[in-house]
C-alpha cells in the first residue's frame, strides 16, 4: 500500500513593532537584560488593562491582504486558558472565532524543469495573539536540588501573528517551500524579521498519512520544536515514514503532539493532543470588539509592495532573465532592489546580456563575499554604482569576464570603483596583438613538448599553450585574441614540419 502525506502548517511570527501587543513596553527583547522590559500589564497583574497595538493590527491586515484573505470588519480577542509557568496570567490573549483575516491562498512553485508544478495552499486564518515568557531550564544531573528554571518575561506580550494553512501540502519539500515563500512575503511586507534561529518565525507541522487516492483525512500528529527549514523538512520526512509504518503494520496513528529531537533525528511523543474545548476560550472582557474600517484596509492595500511572485515574473519579462535567476534575486527584497538599481544605472544600454551578467555577480561572487564578511547586501561596499561601472568595463572590452571577478573582489575589499582598481593595478586588457604575439612566441619557445604533441595531432595541446600565454600576461590578454594567435602560430609550426 502506498501512502500519501497530508500536511497543514501553523506558523507563529513575531511582529516588528516598537511596543508589545497590549502594553507600551519595548518589544525588542532579544538583547535586553532579563525582566527589564516588563510592566504590570505584561506581568499579568490583576486589575491591569490591555490596550491593543494598532501597528500589530495593521501588520496582520497587510499579511492577510498579501495572502489574498478576506479582512474582517469585526474582530475580537479571546482568552485561551491554560496553566504553564511561561504564562503569567494563566491565559493568553488570542483570537478564536473572529480572526483578523480568513480564506486566503499561497501559491507554491515546486520542482523545476519537466517536474515543475504549482501547489495552491489555502490559508485558513491569520490572527493576533501575545507571545509568552521565556523559560530557561538549568539542570545539574548529579544533584536533583540543582534543577531549577528561570523565567524571563521580556518576551511575554510581544505581538505574535499566527498563520494557519489548510491541510493542502503533500510532501515535506512542499512544506519547506511554503515556509520559505511565506517568510519571503513577510520580509517584503516588513512585518517580521522572519528569523527562525531566534524564534521570530516558528512552525508547528500537522501531518497525517492516508492510502493514496483516498480523500479522507486521517488522525494527525502535531510536530513541534523545529528551528530551521531543514529541521521542518526532516521532521516531516521522519514522521511520514513512521506513520506509514504504523498504518502498514495494521496499527492506528495516535493523535498527539510530538517533538523533533535534532540529536536523535527523530520525533518523540510529548503529550496527547489538546482540543479547543480544553482551553475554555471566552471573549476577552477587558478589550472591546475591534472594528476595522474598510477605508484603512484600502489604504493598506494601496501601500502593499510588489510581492516576490509578481516581481519574479516581471524580472523574467523586463530583463530577460532565466526564471531560476529571477526567483533567487527576488527571494529577498533588498537583493531585488539592489539588482534593479544596478540595471537602472546602466541606462538604455542595459539589455538581457547585462542583466544576466549582473545577476551572476550578485548571486555568486557578491553573495560569496558578503557571506564571508557576514554582512547584508545593503551594507556592501560594492554598491550598484560599482556594479554598473564593472559591467561597462567588461562590455567595452577593457577587461575580461574572468578578470572582472578579481576586480569585484578588490572593489569589495577597498570600496574603490572598479574603473579605479583597473587603472591603478594596471588590469587593462591587452588587446594589442603585438604584445600578445610576443607572449605566444615565448610560450611556444618554452614548451617544445606541447608543440610537438600538437604537431602530432593532439589538439588539446593548444589549450595548454593558451593557458601559458594567459599566465605570462597576468590574465590580462584578451582570451579570443590569444586563442586566435596560438592556433595560427601552431599551424605555422605544423606546416613548417611538413605534416
Ligand atoms: P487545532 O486548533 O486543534 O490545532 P486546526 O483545525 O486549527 O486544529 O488545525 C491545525 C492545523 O492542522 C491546520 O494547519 C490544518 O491544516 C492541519 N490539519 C487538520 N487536519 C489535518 C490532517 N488530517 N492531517 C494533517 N494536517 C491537518
Ligand atoms: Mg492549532
Ligand atoms: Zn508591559
Amino acid at each position: 500500500m502506498e501512502y500519501e502525506p497530508v500536511i497543514g502548517l501553523e506558523v507563529h511570527v513575531q511582529l516588528l513593532t516598537r511596543s508589545k501587543m497590549f502594553c507600551s513596553c519595548r518589544a525588542e527583547y532579544q538583547s535586553a537584560d532579563p525582566n527589564s522590559l516588563v510592566c504590570p500589564v505584561c506581568l499579568g497583574m490583576p486589575g491591569t488593562l490591555p490596550v491593543v497595538n494598532r501597528r500589530a493590527v495593521g501588520h496582520a491586515i497587510v499579511t492577510g491582504l498579501a495572502l489574498d484573505c478576506d479582512i474582517a470588519t469585526y474582530t475580537k480577542f479571546d482568552r485561551k486558558n491554560y496553566l504553564y509557568p511561561d504564562l503569567m496570567k494563566g491565559y493568553q490573549i488570542s483570537q478564536y472565532d473572529a480572526p483578523v483575516a480568513t480564506g486566503g491562498r499561497l501559491e507554491v512553485d515546486v520542482g523545476s524543469g519537466d517536474r515543475a508544478y504549482t501547489r495552491s495552499v489555502g490559508v485558513v486564518r491569520v490572527h493576533l495573539e501575545e507571545d509568552v515568557a521565556k523559560l530557561q531550564h538549568f539542570r545539574d544531573t548529579e544533584d536533583r536540588s540543582g534543577q531549577y528554571s528561570l523565567v524571563d518575561v521580556n518576551r511575554g506580550g510581544v505581538p505574535l501573528m499566527e498563520i494557519v494553512s489548510e491541510p493542502d501540502l503533500r510532501s515535506a519539500e512542499e512544506a519547506r517551500l511554503y515556509l520559505t515563500g511565506l517568510r519571503s512575503i513577510l520580509r517584503y511586507l516588513e512585518v517580521s524579521t522572519g528569523n527562525m534561529e531566534d524564534g521570530s518565525f516558528r512552525c508547528d507541522a500537522n501531518v497525517s498519512v492516508r492510502p493514496r487516492g483516498s480523500r479522507e483525512y486521517m488522525s494527525r500528529v502535531e510536530v513541534k520544536n523545529m528551528n530551521s527549514f531543514r529541521a521542518v523538512h526532516d521532521a516531516l520526512e521522519y514522521e511520514i515514514a513512521r506513520q506509514a509504518r504504523v498504518v502498514g503494520e495494521g496499527g492506528t496513528v495516535v493523535q498527539e503532539t510530538r517533538g523533533w529531537v535534532e540529536e536523535r533525528r527523530a520525533t518523540v511523543s510529548q503529550r496527547s493532543k489538546e482540543y479547543a474545548h480544553d482551553y475554555r476560550y471566552f471573549p476577552e472582557p477587558d478589550i472591546p470588539p475591534l472594528v476595522i474600517e474598510p477605508a484603512w484596509v484600502e489604504e493598506l492595500r494601496r501601500s502593499l509592495p510588489e510581492l516576490p511572485e509578481k516581481r519574479r515574473g516581471r524580472f523574467v519579462k523586463q530583463y530577460g532573465l532565466p526564471a531560476y535567476d529571477a526567483a533567487l534575486l527576488t527571494g529577498a527584497r533588498a537583493t531585488a532592489d539592489y539588482f534593479e538599481e544596478c540595471m537602472s544605472l546602466g541606462g538604455s544600454s542595459a539589455g538581457p546580456a547585462r542583466a544576466k551578467t549582473i545577476a551572476n555577480w550578485v548571486l555568486v561572487e557578491l553573495a560569496h563575499l558578503l557571506g564571508r564578511e557576514g554582512v547584508g547586501i545593503q551594507e556592501s561596499r560594492v554598491t550598484p554604482a560599482h556594479m554598473a561601472d564593472l559591467a561597462r568595463l567588461v562590455e567595452s572590452d577593457a577587461i575580461s569576464g574572468t578578470l572582472a571577478k578579481r576586480v569585484l573582489e578588490e572593489s569589495f575589499d577597498t570600496g574603490e570603483l572598479p574603473s579605479v582598481v583597473v587603472r591603478e593595478r594596471g588590469y587593462l586588457q591587452i588587446s594589442d596583438s603585438t604584445a600578445v604575439e610576443s607572449a605566444v612566441e615565448e610560450a611556444v619557445g618554452a614548451h617544445p613538448q606541447a608543440v610537438a604533441d600538437y604537431v602530432k595531432g593532439k589538439e588539446t595541446a593548444a589549450r595548454f599553450i593558451v593557458g601559458q600565454v594567459m599566465k605570462l600576461t597576468g590574465g590580462r590578454a584578451k582570451p579570443a585574441l590569444v586563442n586566435d594567435l596560438v592556433k595560427r602560430k601552431l599551424e605555422m609550426v605544423r606546416v613548417a614540419n611538413g605534416s
